[in-house]
């Protein structure tokens, strides 16, 4: 525990030029207001199309405590997250978006609970200001998550959150593609708890996440934490047997007793399709195991790294090497 400890923010950005003057203005305001220090901010720029990186470059060029980690291309905010972790040297660390979703201000707040000997202070968001359809939606996902996930992830905590150092370095050394930080972030232990911060509007410009990322991220938290899905399949695959041997013992019944024979050409149809697309779905989870079997062995980098502005210090840390507490004193 580290009484006043140095502080990395780390932001991954994409395409958020709209935005970016207030989240730096907000963000040094608070940081101008905490002791120790020199803290720092780490943008992690995920292939922004806009000039985002530019005004962040500048940004570094004004402000010693900034540094911009440009990646070659957009990785999605998982991997910009990891990227901009790798550039971090504080001793404590706070994830964050750039869309002020994430209030600079609960800074403060996650330092309280980190004194008190916590490793993880994590936000569990209350009064989301999304609409209603994507509230259900993520209500349904934390749901579906902590029901199926081997490990129970908090509900309503999103990436928004302070670290340790040791906690960082242990989620650096994992080693997997599909990362779903919040979910490693549990699964990595030390004392965690949460503390509910409000969820802002996005402050400006669009919603950099798509349906599509959205999904992505709601697999890779299910299917990297949970093998339950596997196991469905046995499980309607055995109801599927019992069902189809009482409809075979009933056939019997009624061909050794005579009358005659239902007349069940519909349901037939209806009972093979169906088990065909029960196959089918299964076929597709296993595929999707399979897939993730498949990234995960070729060990291809999460990122790469066009350019990094800002403090001249780090070439890129090296995963395989712990983190040394004695060079950063
Ligand atoms: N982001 C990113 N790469 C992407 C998509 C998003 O780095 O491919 C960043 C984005 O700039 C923002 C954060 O991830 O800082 C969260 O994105 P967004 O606000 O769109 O997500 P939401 O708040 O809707 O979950
Ligand atoms: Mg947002």
């Amino acid at each position: 525990m580290i009484a006043e400890p140095r502080i990395s923010v780390v932001i991954p950005v994409y395409n958020e030029e709209s935005g970016i003057e207030e989240l730096l203005a907000r963000l040094t305001g608070v940081l101008d207001q905490l002791p120790g220090g020199p803290h720092e901010i780490v943008f992690a720029d995920d292939g922004s199309r806009d000039r985002s990186f530019a005004m962040l470059e500048q940004a570094a060029a004004r402000d010693p405590r900034i540094i911009v980690v440009a990646l070659s291309r957009n990785f999605g905010h998982q991997a910009a997250l990891s990227a901009a972790l790798d550039y971090t040297s504080g001793d404590v660390i706070v994830p964050m978006d750039a869309d002020l979703q994430d209030v600079p201000e609960t800074i403060p707040r996650f330092l309280e609970e980190y004194r008190k000997g916590y490793d993880v202070v994590y936000a569990i968001r209350v009064r989301r200001k999304e609409g209603i359809v994507m509230r259900a939606s993520y209500a349904a996902f934390y749901r579906i998550m902590s029901y199926l996930a081997n490990i129970k992830v908090p509900i309503n905590s999103g990436d928004f959150c302070l670290m340790s150092r040791r906690v960082v370095e242990e989620l650096r050394h994992t080693p997997e593609r599909h990362r779903y930080l919040r979910g490693l972030r549990t699964w990595v232990g030390f004392p965690q708890t949460g503390i509910e911060v409000e969820r802002a509007e996005r402050f400006a410009g669009q919603p950099q996440y798509t349906l599509r990322k959205l999904l992505q991220l709601a697999f890779d938290g299910i299917f990297a934490f949970s093998v339950t899905p596997l196991r469905a399949a046995t499980v309607v695959g055995f109801s599927a047997m019992g069902l189809a041997m009482l409809v075979a013992v009933y056939a019997l019944c009624v061909k050794i007793f005579g009358g005659d024979p239902p007349p069940g050409f519909t349901s037939v149809i209806l009972m093979n399709i169906f088990l065909a697309g029960v196959q089918l779905l299964f076929l597709g989870i296993i595929g999707e195991y399979l897939g993730r079997i498949y990234e995960e062995i070729k060990r291809r980098p999460h990122y790469i790294v066009r350019q990094v502005v800002g403090r001249q210090v780090l070439a890129k840390p090296d995963p395989e090497t712990h983190y040394d507490v004695s060079s950063h004193a």
